[in-house]
């Protein structure tokens, strides 16, 4: 059926992504040729339709960074003082690749055993070492991973200085003799990097304080992300989100709002007066500061957010795979539905808007963007990745990362008890979980492949760009079907005795994420 005629057949249902199915179209180009860029706001395209969710074990600075290096751009969460949300900010727009501008330091009479702490819970295998263990104090040596052994408990005992490679004998380098008028040279730096054999090349100032840190593994990074989301400047992407509480929202605002380049009213009931009030004082006072507006799921509250002045609509109440709104209130919406109706209003008024919640697999991502979604909002699929701050655990030999919702009880006691209006109830109903989804390791790789995903789906469906899906949309010509239960197994794994690893491989459309990866124990993390 044609999607009008779908929906309108359907009317009343509350359909999910796992409801329905898309029929393929003529083809005529291949899956590579699939552009997947998207314009968010006038001021605003993004290269990948990707938006980290504002969730306080998804996205702040490291992944917000991750993210605009693939295109996207990820919003960081409030569940922080405004002047740490700013911290964030700046970090991801000061971000320069090739640099690790506050690397983690130790002092000399740091042991080995925190060496390998720091490896385990942060992942860098680089660290240099300096007289006070600060990061802008005087250069005294560097250790990496090749410095010790982690097998013994004499050698965990022994202190860094013991082990670490003397500043006289490392190749290091002056602000000053990698610069040209004042700036740093990025590429000479690189350079001299490669020429030094070394993993990194440590940066120092005129008196030998360490200034930051050039990587090996950050140089390889730096030549692999063409389509970085950047704003006029050359700087990568970033939002925020901020509280529906008046003043609290007003303050934070006028922290953060001058070096951000778009804002998320984040609150689970976006359709209220607070918000529209918010949005109009931020439009006086910040006028070319882009807001998403939401959460909502009605044509109505699309339509009241953007006559207040929003930029883009977030859609989506209860889908979300940690969400509990729907049990708790008996509120919200089949996502699909919710999509199409809101995307429909949103096209209609020249707005945009972004499918947050539910999404599982590249196949929900192909789904909403097949019914109007300009981007997906992704929580679970990024707070699986080592740049999200979540904490990681070992189960069972399977890596774990921590996920909670911000409506979980432990999330509202750090301050997003906000954003479900119950900041000042004495009793407080969770409306989110916490939990833990599997590891699936760094962003750049992950990334990739549930975009490919996304490539293979839209080429199947003859939609090479974004754009055109808009055009068959309007015309009412995507085909669509309603899945039957039978339908739903028959498209799922079925009838295998044993499910090959190369399933981990594509599991950006394992349904039921039960294809885990099995890791070393970590003993043998500590060693790699
Ligand atoms: P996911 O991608 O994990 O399916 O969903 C993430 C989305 O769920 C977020 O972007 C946000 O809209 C929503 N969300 C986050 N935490 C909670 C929560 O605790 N309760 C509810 N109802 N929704 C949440």
């Amino acid at each position: 059926m044609r999607n009008d005629d779908f929906f309108k057949h359907f009317i009343g249902n509350s359909l999910t992504y796992d409801d329905l199915i898309l029929l393929p179209q003529f083809v005529n180009f291949s899956p590579n040729e699939v552009d997947l860029s998207t314009m968010l706001t006038d001021g605003i395209t993004l290269n990948i339709p990707i938006i980290s969710s504002p969730m306080d074990t998804v996205t702040e600075a490291e992944l917000a960074i991750a993210i605009a290096l693939q295109g996207g751009i990820g919003l960081v969460h409030y569940n922080m003082p405004p002047e740490r949300q700013y911290e964030q900010i700046l970090k991801v727009k000061r971000f320069q690749n090739g640099f690790v501008s506050e690397p983690f330091t130790l002092p000399p009479t740091a042991t080995i055993r925190d060496v390998v702490e720091i490896r385990q819970s942060e992942g860098y295998s680089i660290i240099p070492i300096t007289a006070d263990g600060t990061p802008r104090s005087k250069l005294i040596g560097m250790i990496t991973k090749y410095d010790y052994s982690t097998f013994s408990e004499e050698d965990l005992n022994k202190t860094v200085q013991e082990r670490m490679i003397d500043v006289e004998e490392l190749a290091i380098a002056t602000y000053d003799e990698l610069s040209n008028d004042g700036v740093f040279d990025l590429t000479l730096a690189n350079q001299r990097l490669l020429d030094s054999h070394s993993a990194a090349l440590p940066i120092v100032d005129s008196t030998g304080n360490l200034l930051f840190i050039i990587t090996r593994s950050d140089l390889d990074k730096h030549q692999n992300y063409p389509h970085a989301a950047q704003d006029e400047q050359g700087r990568l992407l970033v939002g925020a989100a901020i509280e529906t509480w008046p003043e609290k929202a007003q303050q934070r605002i006028e922290v953060i709002g001058n070096d951000v380049d778009m804002i998320v009213f984040d609150t689970s009931q976006g359709h209220t007066q607070y918000e529209i009030d918010l949005i109009k004082w931020t439009k006086q006072h910040y006028p070319n500061l882009q807001i998403i507006g939401g959460n909502v799921i009605t044509a109505e509250a699309c339509n009241a957010l953007i006559d207040a002045g929003a930029d883009v609509i977030r859609v989506g109440m209860g889908s979300g795979s940690i969400c509990t709104t729907q049990e708790v209130g008996g509120i919200g919406r089949g996502q699909a539905s919710a999509v199409y109706e809101c995307a429909k209003v949103c096209h209609r008024r020249g707005k945009r808007c972004i499918a947050d919640g539910g999404i599982k697999s590249s196949s929900d991502i192909v789904k909403a963007i097949c019914l109007g979604a300009d981007a997906v909002m992704l929580g679970s699929l990024l707070a699986c990745t080592s740049e999200a701050p979540g904490k990681t655990h070992i189960k069972n030999g399977v890596l774990l990362k921590e996920y909670r919702g911000m409506g979980s009880l432990k999330a509202m006691e750090k301050g997003s008890s906000v954003r479900y209006g119950i900041q000042t109830s004495s009793i407080r109903i969770a409306e989110g979980v916490s939990g833990m989804v599997s590891s699936r390791g760094p962003i750049s790789k992950w990334m990739p492949m549930l975009l490919q995903g996304v490539r293979q789906g839209l080429h199947k469906l003859g939609l090479p760009t974004l754009g055109q899906i808009q055009e068959k949309l309007a015309s009412n010509d995507i085909l669509l079907e309603r899945r039957s239960e039978g339908a739903k197994r028959e498209g799922n794994i079925h009838s295998l005795y044993e499910v090959g690893s190369e399933s981990y491989a594509s599991s950006c459309s394992t349904p039921d994420d039960t294809v885990t990866k099995r890791v070393p124990s970590k003993e043998q993390l500590a060693m790699n």
